[in-house]
């Protein structure tokens, strides 16, 4: 049992925030109020606020290693790069680089990510996430049509093989899910995305994939199909409410009414989007037309980026510009996204409010910094001016994984000694 004193809860509908105690239990919130007093462990959060555990919905972690080297390139290049780059990683370079972006993930509190990750080293990965000790949604990011000369296709059957594997050694086991993840179906044949979708249809598991990221690849599925990608996808039956769709940029109105309709999820990766100048996906169309939409921060070759906040910045600022409307995607709208929408996306019930009888994924943010002044505005300002680095302490499922700014359980010193190793062979190699 653990109760916290006096921090500010936050309310996304009025932006203010209101003092309470919160009494967690089991790994569960007991009891908030004003006033809770118990004979237990307790933690006096004066000034700070508690933030529900954000839900970063589409990854790519051991990109943390090619942040940097892959900057200012045209997308042809840069993937050509960067494939070349993730294939020639060890079963322990790949730990490492899994484990950075998990820790930069939880260290911005991040409780939940969703990952496309790759079947080479998959131990290692699992066991990057496990040590990390958040909650991961995982699946191999599947292809069985080579865009280029450095996509490793994979047959259909053994795309089905990599799923079942990692469903039975992993689903359900401590804080992870696997999920069905195509790459998108540019890399993907219908049958592929067919097959993956009923695979996740009868083990009720999320399904995982790249929309409409591209405009050329998208014109090219046009070609194939006669139909806009996300058409396509409908047609192929694979769009509903445990469908997490990233990216989704080149769609007309009639597919963002699809999105509306089947209850599918996006999951909006503005950094990404911006620096690999793909285009602007119409997120305050979407929210508008009743789509579900949530963050991501993408892999950190593409977006350099893991602070979820910063994240939801960008999202805001560049739907305002978009739009030349300063209203859209307020930061009430965008704390939701990065907590209710993103957890509910991933299939979570009891997870992304701060509740009686949900689980106790929270941080515990500092508002005594110099660019988020004014104990008035600490959402809004949060949001626009802070950053990530001001949470303080870190809990999941009540446990506290980050203290102080520090992981409790890992010795970030070492972690960055190894990475620094990796990535001058890595460099060298690129
Ligand atoms: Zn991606």
């Amino acid at each position: 049992m653990l109760l916290i004193k006096n921090v500010l809860l936050p309310d996304f509908d009025t932006l203010t925030t209101a003092p309470a105690d919160l009494l967690i239990e089991n790994g569960r919130f007991a009891a908030i109020a004003p006033q809770l007093s118990a004979q237990c462990e307790t933690l006096d959060a004066h000034g700070m606020l508690a933030l529900p555990g954000m839900a970063d919905i589409h990854t790519h972690m051991v990109q943390s290693l090619t942040k940097g080297p892959l900057d200012d390139m045209n997308i042809t290049q840069w993937l050509q790069k960067m494939l070349a780059a993730q294939w020639s990683l060890t079963a322990d370079e790949w730990y490492y680089g899994v484990l950075l972006g998990c820790l930069q993930s939880l260290r911005y509190g991040v409780t939940a990510v969703n990952e496309m990750t790759y079947f080479p080293h998959i131990d290692a990965v699992v066991q990057a996430y496990q040590d990390a000790g958040l909650r991961v949604t995982f699946g191999i990011g599947a292809t069985d049509i080579a865009e280029n000369d450095q996509i490793k296709v994979t047959s259909v059957d053994e795309c089905l093989r990599q799923a079942e594997y990692l469903y039975d050694r992993w689903h359900g086991k401590g804080l992870l899910r696997t999920a069905a993840v195509p790459q998108g179906r540019p890399a993907c044949t219908p049958e592929l995305m067919v097959a993956l979708k009923q695979f996740a249809r009868e083990r009720g598991l999320v399904y995982h994939t790249h929309l409409a990221e591209g405009k050329a690849e998208t014109e090219r599925v046009r070609q194939w199909t006669g139909r806009g990608e996300a058409e396509e996808l409908a047609h192929l039956g694979v769009l509903d409410e445990n469908t997490i769709l990233a990216h989704s940029i080149w769609l007309s109105d009639s597919e963002i009414d699809l999105l509306a309709q089947t209850k599918a999820v996006v999951a909006h990766c503005p950094s990404t989007n911006m620096k690999l100048s793909d285009g602007a996906p119409r997120i305050a169309q979407m929210l508008n037309a009743g789509v579900r939409v949530g963050f991501g921060c993408d892999g950190e070759a593409s977006s350099a980026n893991r602070d979820l906040l910063r994240e939801a910045r960008h999202g805001s600022y560049l739907q305002k510009v978009l739009t030349l409307d300063p209203t859209v995607l307020p930061a009430g709208q965008c704390y939701r996204m990065l907590t209710e929408t993103g957890m509910a996306a991933l299939g979570y019930r009891d997870l992304g409010k701060i509740a009686v009888g949900y689980q106790a994924d929270f941080s515990l943010v500092r508002t005594d910094d110099l660019s988020t002044v004014n104990h008035r505005r600490i959402l809004t300002n949060l949001l626009y001016a802070g950053s990530g680095s001001q949470v303080a302490s870190v809990f999941v499922r009540g446990r506290r994984v980050v203290r102080n700014g520090r992981f409790t359980e890992h010795d970030v010193g070492r972690v960055l000694e190894q990475c620094e190793r990796i990535l001058a062979k890595l460099e060298a190699r690129m």
